[in-house]
């Protein structure tokens, strides 16, 4: 960023983020909501880049939300520098950052929680209980908060994704949801504020989970059934040294199991540890 460039201001109230985009919209000004944990990479980026081609004005918020993280989890150690993240949005030119506390968001005697059936008890719902409700709830407030006409959520999260869309349509909350492609590192591994935790080894290792998603596709492209093209993936990336959490061919909007591609709407799923990091991934099919 150069000198003479402004920082991107920060709201760190609700009444604050209410104000700036209902004066942007009172003048005719379309905006959209870019909701992050921050420590940012090219993926966030890219979800900015994105919404700034389809809205005049861009708030990207920064929220480590507690309530999504499980007993044992990385709640503590999630990378956090505000310092970064805020020159990356100033160069950028985004408007507003919205980065509240803990309890601005969830003020004394907070009792409320919202909570999305079925989409919710597969996937990484099944392995992180409770994580999905914590995501749902946040999500509702920060999209109430803001209030923005768009808001847009990475295909890296996909089931998250689905879990927004589902929630935003079932509560009637006047946002149109967008979906962000995954971006990824030359070797394939998907950015994740979480690739930080990995060691050296760990990192050379880990673009083998997406690797394995094509070459999945590619089999189930011979019109074998999923079964059996999915535990002998497995077995590979177990033999790599990961801890294979799922690996599942579901429908990509109702999140339903798939016995074979051509069954629905296709997309790979995969959850695995590599040490103590918990990667995920998706690939369409
Ligand atoms: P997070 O800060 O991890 O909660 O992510 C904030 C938003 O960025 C979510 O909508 C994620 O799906 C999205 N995101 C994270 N990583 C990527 C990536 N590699 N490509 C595209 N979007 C991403």
């Amino acid at each position: 960023m150069t000198k003479t460039q402004k920082l991107t201001a920060i709201a760190r109230t609700v009444r604050s983020i209410r104000k700036n985009v209902l004066g942007w919209r009172a003048t005719g000004e379309t905006v959209a909501l870019v909701p992050t944990m921050g420590a940012l990479h090219d993926g966030h980026l890219s979800l900015v880049r994105h919404v700034q081609k389809k809205a005049d004005r861009v708030v990207v918020s920064i929220f480590v939300n507690p309530t999504q993280f499980g007993k044992g989890e990385d709640l503590s150690t999630y990378p956090r520098d505000e310092k970064a993240d805020r020159a990356k949005l100033s160069e950028l030119g985004v408007d507003l950052i919205f980065a509240p506390s803990v309890e601005e968001m969830y003020g004394e005697g907070f009792a409320t929680g919202v909570h999305v059936d079925g989409l919710t008890d597969v996937l990484c719902g099944a392995s992180r209980p409770g994580h999905f409700d914590g995501v749902a709830t946040v999500v509702t407030k920060l999209l109430l908060q803001a209030g923005t006409d768009l808001a847009i959520f990475g295909e890296k999260d996909f089931q998250q994704l689905v879990v927004i869309k589902r929630l935003v349509s079932d509560l009637n909350i006047p946002v149109k949801i967008l979906g962000g492609s995954i971006v990824r590192e030359k070797d394939g591994l998907a950015l994740s504020s979480r690739n930080a935790y990995l060691s050296s080894s760990e990192r050379r290792v880990a673009p083998l989970l997406f690797q394995t998603l094509k070459t999945v596709r590619n089999d189930l492209k011979d019109g074998q059934t999923a079964k059996a093209v999915l535990s002998r993936a497995a077995v590979v990336l177990e033999d790599a040294g990961f801890k294979v959490d799922y690996l599942e061919l579901r429908d990509s909007i109702s999140l339903q199991t798939l016995k074979r591609k051509g069954d629905g709407p296709a997309r790979l799923f995969v959850a695995a540890f590599l040490g103590k990091t918990r990667l995920i991934d998706n690939i369409k099919i």
